[in-house]
């Protein structure tokens, strides 16, 4: 009878326990900001606080840089991360590990050439959820110094590549190289229901600065404006280097991040249209004048693995203090 009762008790006492701790602790795993469904393990992850769905059909034009009275719908202390120019091996591989730790996504308007020389890694990026734009094919400087077909085939091919190398639909997102856009394009854009996004927080990572002075910059500039679009380059190791702090203090400040995603994918050209396009730069002559300008010119060079060598695996403070001058004073790049 008492051994009887000892097992009821036992009973109870245990589902009494179970019903306790989910009560306790079920809140907390719920207010974890989410990573690919599963709770973020980290408490100071800044984490996603929601999605937004960009319908392209209209060709949207998005961010103050560019485009003055098209700001992205976002609310205060709202902030949405993108990085052009990549992928880079050692610097993408580093910002995807942060951007994991934080449980958070991202936007990255990728160079057509740069995703077909690292296809690994753009595909490490879109398989890590966040969401894959173009920025050309080879990021010619300045495309208004360009003429329009040249321009188109700059847009499509770049589209073409990236998707190529991600190996399933990337999102109709685009950002002019350096934030040159000119009318007959943004009108090109449009008609092919391409988002053409600029920027809002220009932390200037192009320029040379230390990660200090990125995280400074961003939230001054944040603390101005509320919230926004803000543009990073993940070919930059400072980037990587502010990063990890730069989300940090984000999250102490208490804005949040939104994932940007595309309503319906990116439709390549057909292929005719797309050899059209492209037979008219495929001369072999590097010399040959097209529109004024050499093939080479216009073309840009072929990018080769070097590239990445060229980058030092981390940020260090320049010792010499006329090179770190050199820097700063260099012209200001997007
Ligand atoms: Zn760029």
């Amino acid at each position: 009878m008492f051994l009887r009762f000892l097992f009821f008790f036992i009973r109870y006492a245990i589902a009494g326990l179970i019903f306790i701790s989910v009560v306790l602790f079920a809140p907390s795993l719920q207010a974890s900001p989410s990573y690919n469904g599963e709770a973020c393990r980290s408490k100071h992850a800044i984490g996603v606080s929601r999605i937004l769905e960009i319908d392209t059909s209209t060709g949207p034009r998005y961010g103050r840089v560019q485009f003055k009275n098209h700001p992205l719908p976002l609310k205060h202390k709202e902030v949405v991360i993108t990085f052009d120019d990549g992928p880079l091996p050692t610097v993408t591989k580093s910002i995807l590990r942060t951007l994991k730790r934080h449980c958070t996504k991202a936007t990255f308007f990728a160079v057509g050439k740069m995703a077909k020389a690292f296809p690994d890694l753009i595909q490490k990026v879109a398989r890590e959820g966040h969401t894959v734009g173009a920025h050309t094919h080879s990021h010619p400087r300045d495309l208004r110094h360009h003429y329009f077909p040249y321009s188109r085939f700059q847009i499509e091919r770049g589209f073409q590549d990236v998707q190529a190398a991600v190996g399933k639909p990337i999102a109709p997102f685009f950002r002019f190289p350096g934030l040159h856009d000119y009318e007959q394009m943004n009108k090109y854009l449009s008609d092919r229901h391409i988002a053409n996004f600029s920027v809002d927080i220009v932390p200037g990572d192009t320029n040379g600065f230390s990660p200090a002075r990125i995280i400074r910059n961003t939230l001054s500039q944040l603390r101005r404006r509320g919230k926004g679009i803000l543009l990073l380059h993940d070919i930059k190791p400072a980037t990587a280097a502010a990063l990890p702090r730069l989300l940090s203090a984000l999250k102490a400040r208490g804005y949040k991040i939104v994932h940007i995603v595309p309503k319906k994918p990116f439709e390549p050209v057909p292929i005719a249209l797309m050899n059209m396009l492209y037979e008219d730069f495929s001369h072999k002559d590097p010399k040959t004048i097209i529109g004024g300008l050499t093939y080479r010119q216009l073309y840009g060079t072929k990018p080769t693995k070097r590239l990445n060598r060229r980058v030092k695996k981390r940020w260090r403070k320049p010792k010499n203090k006329r090179y770190s001058k050199r820097v700063y004073r260099r012209k200001r790049r997007y």
